[in-house]
């Protein structure tokens, strides 16, 4: 009896890993499609200084259209993409779309770009910005390349020397997702970042919650003694703003500012009241 059981689970198994098998290979051929076809769009969330009370820059963030499944979010395509080296296309597609776009914003608007691991080791990621700075004629002081911890693991020694001559070139480069990794504090040191972005897991109960407020308060500083800029990330609510303004954050992101809005909501964003509550003690 329990020989049939085991048979028939191993079966079940395997048919269902197969559909997902299936279910992989045919998202990985429709990737591969998917630059070509067009069917890659970036979206735009407003990075919102607090001190002068307005946006100064926008996070690239790339959506995928698919004309059967419909949006495809960055979470479940991009590690197939890293997996099957395909990111090195799609991250030169969003590159240049980025630099293209920022070149039509006014000239203090900054555009962040997300960049995978992959794209230090599979690509010249330095000529890849180079050749998109270029056609679109943007300033390398314009952009900033947003790299997460795993990305400086994967390879400490190759990837540092390319940080280094992006930033000798004039590009700025920040931390993304801080605090998530397992040794933050000590990559932090390992390379002279221009800005951290706190994980949006940290901003979540620094309202409520005296522990999480004064762990944010103490990332922020940290950040602030090493002359890095501040980002909070994922800044839902006027309170936390609030609070962010007090803690005398830099930067805010999140849905309170804006969710990530097409390109063509770039110029309405810019011209949004400040948001700002001074209100909050
Ligand atoms: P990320 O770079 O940390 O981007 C921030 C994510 O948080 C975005 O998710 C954004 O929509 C979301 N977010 C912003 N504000 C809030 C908020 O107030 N509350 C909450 N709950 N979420 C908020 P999204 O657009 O789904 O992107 C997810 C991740 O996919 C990004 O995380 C980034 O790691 C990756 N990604 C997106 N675009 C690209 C890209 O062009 N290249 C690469 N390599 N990765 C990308
Ligand atoms: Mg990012
Ligand atoms: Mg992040
Ligand atoms: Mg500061």
């Amino acid at each position: 009896h329990a020989k049939a059981d085991g048979r028939k689970r191993e079966r079940f198994f395997t048919s269902e890993m197969e559909a997902q098998m299936q279910l992989r290979h045919a998202l990985e051929a429709d990737l591969r499609a998917a630059v070509e076809k067009g069917e890659f769009e970036l979206h735009y969330q407003p990075l919102y200084d607090l001190s002068k009370q307005q946006i100064c820059g926008f996070e690239a963030l790339i959506r995928w259209n698919h004309p059967i499944r419909g949006r495809v979010s960055p979470m479940d395509f991009i590690p197939l993409a890293e997996e099957v080296g395909l990111i090195v296309d799609i991250g030169r597609w969003v590159l240049r779309q980025a630099c293209s776009d920022a070149a039509q914003w006014p000239e203090d608007i900054k555009v962040a770009v997300n960049v995978s691991a992959i794209q230090f080791s599979g690509s010249d990621l330095m000529q890849d910005v180079s050749e998109a700075l270029a056609a679109a004629a943007l300033l390398p002081s314009r952009l900033e390349l947003e790299i997460t911890e795993s990305v400086l693991m994967e390879n400490l020694s190759e990837v540092l020397p390319i940080l280094h001559a992006l930033k000798e070139r004039g590009i700025r480069i920040s931390m993304d997702d801080f605090g998530t990794g397992y040794s933050s504090l000590s990559y932090l040191s390992s390379f002279p970042f221009d800005k951290i972005k706190i994980d949006k897991s940290f901003v979540n109960d620094i309202v409520d919650n005296k522990e999480a407020h004064a762990i944010m308060r103490a990332i922020i500083l940290l950040g602030d003694a090493l002359g890095m800029r501040v980002t909070v990330e994922g800044v839902e609510t006027a309170a936390q703003l609030g609070l962010l303004e007090c803690e005398e954050c830099d930067e805010i992101q999140g849905y309170h500012i804006s969710p990530p809005r097409p390109v063509r909501d770039v110029p309405h964003l810019l011209s949004m009241p400040p948001k700002s509550d001074g209100n909050f003690s």
